[in-house]
C-alpha cells in the first residue's frame, strides 16, 4: 500500500508511522515526488488500512492493485533515473551501452571500449561468465575477464557491467562491476535475483526468453524487495514462431512496460536479432519506442569473435549507429547521454576540476514561465537537479547570466519554420562579455491542452502564442473551426491561464511539460501542421563558466560576428575567406547596428573544421580585413 503523508508531517510523526509499519513485517521505502511524499510498505502481511489512515500526519493510504508493488507506476509517478558511475539512465536521456558479447583478452577489450567510447557509448559491456547453449561453446574468461573489464573500463572513464550466473559469483563480481547484468536464461532464478539485490548495486535485467512482461516486473520486484532500487529493465527479444531473426524483438513492451513502472527500459537489438545488418535500424526502433538507451555488442573483428560474431557490429557502424540515434533525440524529446571526454593526460587542465556542467547547485536562466519549450531546452541540456530561473523577457536573461545571477542561460535563437530569432542575436552583439558555449534542439510538438475533464466539444477559445496559433492551423479549422483564437504573450503561459481559470471552455496550446507542469490535460498531441519543427537554442556563459562545457563533446561549430566597410565587394571577400579555407559556413544573417544607419554586423555559423589552427587562421584572417570580427563561440552543436 501507499501511505500517503500530509504536507506538514513532523519527522516524530513520520517515524511513528515507519515504526509502525515496520513493526508490522511491511519492508518501508521513502519516496520523496515532485508533490507528495510517500511511504510505500509491501509484504506479506496485511493490515486495515483505516489503523494507519487515522495516524497524525497521514493523509491517506493506497492500496496497489498490481502485484508488483516497488516497481509499479502508482508505487512512484516520477521516472527513476539509475545512476551507475557518472551515467545517469532514465528520465529524458538516451544511454548507449556497448562492447563485446564476451571479453576475450586484454587487447581486444581495449581496442573495443577505446572505439566505443570515442563513438559515443558511455558504458561498457562484456561477458566473463557466458550462459551458451551448448557446454563445448567459449563459456567466458571468469573473474579474469573481470579484471580485463574493470581495466578497460577505467582506461577509458566507462563503468562497466557484466553477467552474473551464479548466486556464489555475487560477492566477487560486485568488487568489479558497476552494474550488475541478469541474463535472460535467469531472470527468474529467484536465489540469484534475491542475491544481486542485496548488494543495492545497479542491475540491467534482461527479459527473459518467453517471460511476460508481468513476469519480468515481478522479477524486478525480487531485486527491489531484496534491496536495490536501482533496476533498469532491458527488452532484448522474446521466443516466438519466427525464425528469420534469433528473437523477436518486442517493441511494444517498451511504451507499455513505462506505462506500469517507474523504472527505466532499455532494448538490446543484438540479441533480438541475432544479425549484424538488422542491429542499426532496430536500434533506432528501440529508441523511437522510447526506450532509454541500448546495448549493442561491437567487436573489432567480428569475424573471429569467440560468441555472436554474427551480431556484433563493426565499430565504424557503431560509430554510425550512434550518429543516427544522436539525430532521432530530438524527435522523441531525449537527448543522447553523454560523459565529458577522456582527455589526455597533457590536455588535462582546469577543465576537469571545474564542476560539470551535469552537476548540480546552479542556476540557469531562460526566458518564458515554468513549463516552457525553453524550459524544456535546459532539462536537456543539464542535469534534473539544476535550479532554473525563468525570466519575462529575452534580456533578463542574458543579464542574468551576465551579473552572475545565473551561471547559464539558455535561448532560442532560430526556428525551422519561424527562422532566425533576431532579437537575441542583438542582444548577443551588445553582450560581449557572453559566450555561446553549447547548442540544443527541441522538438516543438504542440497540444491541445484543456482542464481537466474537458472534451472536444466543450471548446469555445484556444489561447496561445500567435506563431502556436499559426502553427496548428490545419487542426483548428478541422477539429474547432468555431473556437475563437486569443493570442497570449507565450505558450506555456497560455497553459497556466487557462489553469488558473479552471473553465472547461478553454483550451491552450503549448508543449506537454506544460500541461505536466500546471496539472492539465493533453486532449490532442501532435496538433502541428508540419511535424519538421524545430528550435535551435544557445548556452551562453560568462567566459570563465565555459570550460566543463567544452570539456563534454567533441567541439564542432563556431559563431562569429563581423562588420565590413563600406565597399564593393567587402562581404564578398570576408565569404572568400571562409571559402577558401574549406570551411562550410552552415548560418548568414544580417543586422542593423544600433546608431549607426544602414550600417550591417553579419552572424555567421560554420561547421568547425578538423584541427583548431585553420579555424585560428580564418578568425586572424578576418579581422585584418573586416571593420571588426568577434567570436560568439566555439561549441559542440548538440548538448547531450
Ligand atoms: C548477453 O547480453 O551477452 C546475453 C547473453 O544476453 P541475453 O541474456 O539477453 O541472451
Ligand atoms: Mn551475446
Amino acid at each position: 500500500m501507499i501511505v500517503i503523508l500530509k504536507q506538514g508531517i513532523t519527522p516524530q510523526e513520520k517515524d511513528k508511522v515507519r515504526s509502525f509499519l515496520s513493526e508490522k513485517g511491511f519492508i518501508v521505502k521513502e519516496i520523496v515526488g515532485q508533490q507528495d511524499t510517500v511511504l510505500g510498505a509491501v509484504g506479506k502481511v496485511s493490515i486495515d488500512p483505516r489503523t494507519v489512515e487515522l495516524m497524525p500526519g497521514v493523509s491517506s493510504v493506497v492500496p496497489i492493485s498490481k502485484p508488483y508493488k516497488l516497481a509499479s507506476r502508482e508505487m512512484k509517478k516520477e521516472d527513476t533515473i539509475v545512476q551507475v558511475g557518472k551515467v545517469k539512465i532514465g528520465g529524458n536521456r538516451v544511454a548507449v551501452i556497448a562492447g563485446p558479447c564476451a571479453v576475450e583478452s586484454y587487447d581486444q577489450i581495449m581496442a573495443i571500449a577505446e572505439s566505443v567510447r570515442e563513438a559515443g557509448a558511455v558504458m561498457l559491456r562484456g561477458g566473463a561468465f557466458k550462459p551458451r547453449t551448448s557446454p563445448y561453446a567459449f563459456q567466458g574468461l571468469g573473474e579474469e575477464g573481470l579484471k580485463l573489464l574493470r581495466a578497460a573500463g577505467d582506461a577509458f572513464d566507462m563503468p562497466i557491467t557484466s553477467e552474473v550466473v551464479s548466486p556464489s559469483d555475487v560477492k566477487m563480481m560486485s568488487g568489479y562491476v558497476d552494474m550488475f547484468q541478469i541474463g535472460a536464461r535467469n531472470m527468474q532464478n529467484f536465489e540469484l535475483l534475491k542475491e544481486v539485490g542485496k548488494t543495492g548495486m545497479p542491475v540491467l535485467l534482461k527479459r527473459g526468453l518467453s517471460a511476460t512482461i508481468e513476469e519480468w516486473l515481478m522479477a524486478a520486484e525480487y531485486l527491489m524487495a531484496s534491496g536495490t532500487d536501482q533496476v533498469v529493465l532491458c527488452e532484448r527479444g522474446i521466443r516466438t514462431y519466427e525464425k528469420a531473426t534469433r528473437n523477436t524483438l518486442d517493441c511494444s513492451a517498451i511504451p507499455v512496460v513505462q506505462k506500469l513502472t517507474h523504472l527505466p527500459v532499455i532494448g538490446d537489438p543484438s540479441h533480438a536479432t541475432g544479425i549484424r545488418d538488422m542491429v542499426a535500424p532496430m536500434s533506432l526502433a528501440i529508441v523511437a519506442s522510447g526506450a532509454s538507451g541500448v546495448i549493442v555488442e561491437v567487436h573489432n573483428h567480428p569475424e573471429n569473435a569467440l560468441s555472436d560474431g554474427p551480431q556484433s557490429l563493426y565499430p565504424s557502424q557503431f560509430k554510425k549507429l550512434v550518429h543516427d540515434i544522436q539525430a532521432l533525440c530530438p524527435v522523441v524529446g531525449k537527448s543522447l547521454e553523454k560523459i565529458p571526454r577522456v582527455l589526455p593526460e597533457s590536455m588535462k587542465s582546469r577543465e576537469e576540476e571545474t564542476a560539470s556542467p551535469a552537476s548540480s547547485s546552479f542556476t540557469v536562466a531562460f526566458q518564458g514561465v515554468r513549463g516552457a519549450f525553453s524550459e524544456l531546452a535546459v532539462r536537456r541540456s543539464f542535469d534534473e537537479s539544476v535550479e532554473v530561473m525563468p525570466c519575462h523577457a529575452f534580456s533578463d536573461v542574458f543579464d542574468a547570466v551576465s551579473s552572475g545571477k545565473a551561471k547559464y542561460g539558455v535561448v532560442p535563437v532560430e526556428n525551422t519554420l519561424g527562422g532566425t530569432i533576431y532579437d537575441n542575436l542583438d542582444l548577443l552583439a551588445i553582450h560581449p562579455e557572453l559566450t555561446v558555449v553549447g547548442e540544443q534542439q527541441v522538438r516543438v510538438m504542440h497540444n491541445l491542452i484543456v482542464v481537466p475533464g474537458a472534451k472536444m466539444e466543450d471548446i469555445r477559445k484556444v489561447y496561445s502564442h500567435p506563431q502556436g496559433i499559426r502553427q496548428c492551423r490545419a487542426f483548428l479549422d478541422k477539429e474547432l473551426p468555431n473556437a475563437e483564437c486569443v493570442p497570449f504573450f507565450d505558450t506555456a503561459g497560455a497553459v497556466e491561464y487557462i489553469a488558473k481559470l479552471g473553465d472547461k471552455s478553454v483550451a491552450a496550446i503549448a508543449g506537454a511539460p506544460a500541461a505536466r507542469y500546471y496539472g492539465m490535460e493533453v486532449l490532442a498531441q501532435g496538433i502541428e501542421t508540419d511535424a519538421s519543427n524545430y528550435t535551435r537554442f544557445y548556452i551562453l556563459a560568462r567566459e570563465e563558466n565555459a570550460a566543463p562545457f567544452r570539456s563534454q563533446s567533441p567541439l564542432d561549430k563556431a559563431a562569429l560576428s563581423f562588420s565590413v566597410s563600406d565597399e564593393p565587394g567587402a562581404l564578398m571577400d570576408i565569404l572568400r575567406m571562409i571559402a577558401d579555407k574549406g570551411v562550410n559556413m552552415t548560418k548568414l544573417e544580417s543586422r542593423p547596428i544600433p546608431g549607426k544607419p544602414w550600417e550591417y554586423l553579419f552572424f555567421v555559423e560554420i561547421q568547425l573544421p578538423e584541427g583548431r589552427e585553420r579555424f585560428d587562421e580564418l578568425v586572424k584572417d578576418i579581422q585584418e580585413k573586416a571593420v571588426s570580427c568577434k567570436v560568439l563561440g566555439v561549441y559542440a552543436s548538440v548538448i547531450g
